[in-house]
């Protein structure tokens, strides 16, 4: 590090907590993230380095020390007396090699690992009594929770009665899978609403809702990972999948149990392979120390079990050319912009169109014709422009202006109130009509056999 005074660091990580707090506050109780996860990480893992150079001038309620959010919701508030915790990550291979030699020498001899998928959801708690769901709680800040039973009982894939009459609490994550996210935030689009910028927050906005029928309407799934507190039989991370599995739990059956870290290796090349072919998303995988007893007695840091780790996947990304910025016109009047791009190979397929979703969207991110962009794709799916790549913007592009008249109809645009989206309130306008005549003849509306787009 530069060096630097110990008043700096104060400062420096005053200004850094209150910028974290903002964006863990957006990203964990809005369900709306601000910035692209690799700006929170620079700065949360920039505080950690002061932190760790000027111990003391880490404070009790650092984010560091802190798990999730803050909860100030209306949700009714559940305590976790064992909490549920973050998790530490890595980002290659070698820091992987460094966790396994921290590993055996804590456990003085070499260790089993179990592997998993990370899921890309959010945690969620079922509490059990007499084998009936009593309570499921979301994480929170980790010692207190949120109550959704009621959102839970509409999740298909919950057991609400176990075959055996068990008073127990199993953990896992809840997650929105690609179709459904996909469905979710082309529906959100065509209504004008803000679409969830990757399935954890579209999982954890559909789970956390007052009203637990829209919790109904959005396809929600679980991969339950953990037996809190399994029965004295169970002594392997392995074991308690399996046995949960046996009770009716959706677990997630890639699980391997590896000896080595050469397997271990095997399994991250396998997946990362086969990542783009899963119905779901994930950003890494898992090891966790496979016997049960060993994890017990290593136990957690502040924020963190000391067992197990995250391995994350290096974001796919690929660079590419806006040409152009077209606008399209909905059923129902929301005129959205795409961007058309050079055509790229991201995660498995050639991207050449970005949905901007709305004028809010394309100006937060200051896009212009011309622009060399990086692209990914939001959930392993949706291709998503994350920022633009302001030193090869040339001298000569010029702001990009936000059309004011529908580009079907000429009508002046408006935007409702509490809409983001840019509207055309013509009723006669052409680019509706025919997308409502199309929509009205398609299968999941009446249903009118060779009445396609092509024909209307
Ligand atoms: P995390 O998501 O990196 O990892 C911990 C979580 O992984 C657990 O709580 C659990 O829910 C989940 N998980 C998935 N599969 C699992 C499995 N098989 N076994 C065990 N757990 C599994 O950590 P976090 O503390 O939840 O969140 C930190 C992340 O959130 C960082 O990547 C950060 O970038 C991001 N974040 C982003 C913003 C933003 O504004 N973009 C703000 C806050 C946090």
């Amino acid at each position: 590090m530069a060096e630097i005074t110990l008043d700096e660091a104060k400062k420096e990580a005053a200004s850094l907590r209150k910028q974290l707090n903002e964006w863990a506050e957006a990203y964990y109780s809005k369900d709306a993230p601000e910035v692209e996860y690799n700006v929170y990480d620079q700065s949360s893992n920039r505080l950690l380095e002061l932190e760790k150079e000027f111990p003391e001038i880490v404070t009790p309620d650092s984010i560091t020390q802190r798990v999730g959010g803050q909860i100030d919701s209306d949700f009714t508030k559940v305590e976790h007396p064992i909490p549920m915790l973050s998790m530490g990550d890595v980002f290659s291979k070698a820091e992987l090699k460094d966790f396994d030699q921290r590993m055996q020498k804590l456990v003085g001899h070499p260790v089993e690992y179990n592997v998993e998928l990370k899921i890309d959801g959010l945690s969620l708690s079922l509490e059990y009594e007499n084998g009936k769901l009593v309570r499921a709680s979301t994480r929170g800040n980790g010692y207190v929770g949120e109550d959704v039973t009621a959102n839970a009982k509409y999740i298909s894939d919950i057991p609400q009665t176990l075959p055996e009459p068990l008073t127990t609490e199993v953990r896992g994550e809840c997650y929105m899978g690609k179709e459904a996210f996909a469905k979710l935030n082309a529906e959100r689009e065509e209504q004008g609403l803000v679409v969830f910028a990757n399935p954890r927050n579209a999982a954890a906005g559909s789970l956390r809702q007052l009203d637990p029928k829209v919790t109904k309407k959005r396809q929600l799934s679980t991969f339950i990972y953990t037996w809190v507190n399994p029965p004295e039989e169970i002594t392997s991370q392995h074991q308690a999948i399996q046995k949960m599995h046996d009770l009716g739990f959706h677990t997630n059956e890639t699980g391997r149990k590896l000896k080595t870290l050469d397997e271990v290796f095997a399994f991250i090349d396998e997946y990362t392979a086969k990542r783009n072919s899963l119905t779901y998303g994930i950003d890494g995988i898992v090891l966790k120390i496979d016997d049960l007893g060993i994890e017990q007695e290593l136990g957690n840091t502040v924020k963190v079990p000391r067992w197990e780790i995250a391995y994350k996947f290096p974001p796919e990304e690929q660079e590419t050319v806006v040409r152009d910025i077209v606008w399209t016109v909905g059923r129902t009047g929301v005129v959205t912009p795409t961007a058309v791009m050079d055509p790229v190979q991201l995660a498995g397929t050639t991207v050449a169109r970005a949905s901007l979703h709305n004028p809010d969207y394309l100006n937060e991110k200051g896009i212009r014709i011309g622009d060399t962009v990086k692209l990914h794709k939001a959930g392993d799916i949706i291709p998503e422009i994350s920022e633009v790549v302001m030193a090869k913007r040339s001298a000569d592009s010029v702001a990009y202006q936000i059309p004011t008249t529908c580009p079907s109809c000429g009508q002046k645009l408006v935007h409702l109130e509490d809409e983001v989206a840019l509207r055309c309130i013509n009723p006669s306008c052409p680019a509706q009509v025919e997308e409502g005549l199309t929509h009205f003849a398609s299968r999941p509306a009446i249903n009118i056999a060779g009445l396609g787009p092509k024909i209307v």
